[in-house]
């Protein structure tokens, strides 16, 4: 598969909702899977989740099949019965699209009094028509968004932020295991040998390696897109912990490099960049003697 394509949830919601588009009568599992072969139905029924949650997607039976029928969430309106506080509140968040609109912002646009718009907000959450979401980017202050709509990465702060806190600990191992995947493939090409050009180019990887690496270790709660790695080993080029290049698709290949100072002994110890340094203890399942990452590098 080549960088770019998509193997995120993200890009396979996009596939599935483009399908149920094409095909107004429903989609059924087999179409999906047909679509989309080269991935595991465990992994596109995820999405379709997703999708029948957020109300991309409705389901029906028909003679015992199950179909997946596209719904517009754009289609998803207040009631005829609601009053015209209700429609103007509706038109200004509708404009704000995923990245939403603050409390203050929709009170200057509609005019309304704090008791009335607070009503009103109110009253189209508990329908379910809004919804608000605390936004990374404002200092974590509400922003109000149709309800079926999936909030910008710029409000939750994508894959780094839980429950919009920045998940440092998550970031650093991360950036950790990426430099040991591109270290690991730098000395098996100097292990093959040849001259310095061929083990240059041998240990370049592509942005697919890295992310199947990555997935396959399975650290990451949240499933994480190419261009969530890519973020990541930027970070390893400007620690000039490795280089990049484009290749002739115009895709970037990383490979490690060596720095020009070498690192003292104590800053790779294994315990700085811990997940669980606050479970390690001298009594418990997690402790120093037990730990094969400590003695790895007590053993170097
Ligand atoms: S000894 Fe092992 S488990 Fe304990 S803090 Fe260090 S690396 Fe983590």
């Amino acid at each position: 598969m080549e960088v770019g394509e998509s193997s995120t949830n993200q890009s396979l919601e996009t596939k599935i909702t483009d399908l149920a588009k094409s095909k107004p009568d429903g989609i059924t599992n087999s179409d999906i899977g047909k679509h989309i072969p080269d991935v595991e139905a465990q992994i596109w029924a995820k999405a379709v989740n997703k999708l029948l949650k957020n109300g991309t997607l409705e389901l029906f039976q028909d003679k015992n099949q199950l179909f997946y029928k596209y719904k517009d969430p754009s289609k998803k309106t207040v009631n005829k019965g609601a009053d015209n506080e209700e429609k103007v509140v509706y038109k200004i968040i509708e404009e704000a699209g995923c990245i939403g609109i603050w409390i203050r912002d929709i009170r200057f646009k509609s005019n309304l009094n704090m008791t009335q718009l607070n009503k009103v907000l109110k009253s189209l959450e508990t329908k379910k028509i809004i919804k608000a979401v605390k936004s990374v980017s404002a200092g974590k202050k509400k922003v109000y968004m149709l309800y079926d709509l999936e909030p910008d990465n710029s409000v939750t702060g994508g894959a780094w932020y839980q429950d919009q806190d920045f998940e440092s600990e998550f970031v650093d191992v991360l950036n950790q295991q990426c430099h040991r995947f591109l270290s690991e493939r730098l000395e098996e090409a100097l292990k093959q040998g040849g001259g310095p050009l061929l083990v240059r180019n041998r240990s370049y990887v592509s942005m697919n390696d890295v992310h199947k690496f990555i997935s396959e270790l399975g650290i990451s709660k949240v499933q994480l897109t190419v261009e969530d790695l890519e973020s990541i080993l930027y970070t390893l080029v400007l620690d000039n912990k490795a280089e990049r290049i484009l290749n002739p698709k115009g895709l970037y290949l990383y490979r490690a490099v060596n720095s020009f100072l070498k690192m003292p002994g104590i800053v790779k110890a294994s315990c700085g960049i811990c997940p669980i340094i606050d479970r390690c203890a001298e009594t418990g399942l997690i402790n120093p003697k037990a730990c094969t990452y400590l003695n790895d590098w007590l053993n170097e």
